[in-house]
């Protein structure tokens, strides 16, 4: 027997290029009840990402009546193009007993904690060095010259947000990153709050 609970939010920020999808991924491939929210966006898709899988790509009409509709739980203008967090299959895993995680960013983490205050827990990746950043957003090599001196730009008004995230870390060796998400999702789960059916559990005992 084990005690019924509410799903984990793991919200996992990052400046782009810190790691944040790689280490997404590689706790999706190890944690059977943990999928990831498919946020919706109007940026075009880069090569080798699929609609439906990486993101929902749809054009600025459709986002816009999401948006009216209440559809999105959060979202956010980034670089350029809009994204968000489709609400429905959240609030379905949730209740539900399984766990979330969001690849989103700062804007995101703020409002998902408004919104599920109980739910959420925030995980924000650092690089090693703004070098490191650099040379990791060309190793990509998904995007051009322009797109990534924007992203550098953007790096450091991202990662001063890092202080508004539960936990911080530095992905530097990626084995080790991953092995400290993991112990945050472990360690969320356990949390008291979210172990709603613990009186029935004790009851249990008799
Ligand atoms: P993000 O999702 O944060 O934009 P990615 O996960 O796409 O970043 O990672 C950017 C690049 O850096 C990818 O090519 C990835 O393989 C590489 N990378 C990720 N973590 C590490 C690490 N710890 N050491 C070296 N390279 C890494
Ligand atoms: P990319 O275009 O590189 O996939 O993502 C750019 C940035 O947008 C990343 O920081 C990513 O985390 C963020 N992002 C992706 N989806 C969402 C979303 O649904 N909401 C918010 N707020 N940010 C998102």
């Amino acid at each position: 027997m084990s005690i019924m609970r509410r799903g984990v939010c793991l919200v996992i920020a990052a400046p782009s290029g810190a790691g944040k999808s790689t280490i997404t991924r590689r706790l999706l491939e190890s944690e059977p009840g943990l999928s990831l929210s498919v946020s919706v966006t109007t940026r075009a898709a880069r090569a080798g990402e699929e609609d439906g899988v990486h993101y929902h790509f749809i054009g600025q009409d459709r986002y816009d009546a999401m948006v009216a509709g209440g559809a999105l739980l959060e979202w956010a203008g980034v670089f350029g193009k809009s994204y968000g967090t489709p609400r429905e299959p959240v609030e379905a895993a949730l209740s539900a007993g399984r766990d979330v995680v969001f690849d989103i960013d700062w804007q995101g983490h703020r409002q998902m904690r408004a919104a599920l205050p109980d739910d959420v827990v925030g995980v924000f990746v650092l690089p090693p060095s703004l070098a490191e950043l650099e040379r990791r957003l060309r190793g990509r090599g998904t995007d051009a010259e322009a797109v990534i001196a924007g992203r550098m730009a953007a790096a450091r008004a991202e990662m001063s947000h890092a202080p508004e995230f539960d936990h911080v870390l530095v992905n530097e060796d990626l084995d080790v990153a991953v092995e400290q998400a993991r112990a945050v999702l472990v360690a969320a789960r356990l949390g008291v709050k979210r172990q709603v059916g613990l009186r029935a559990f004790l009851d249990g005992f008799g």
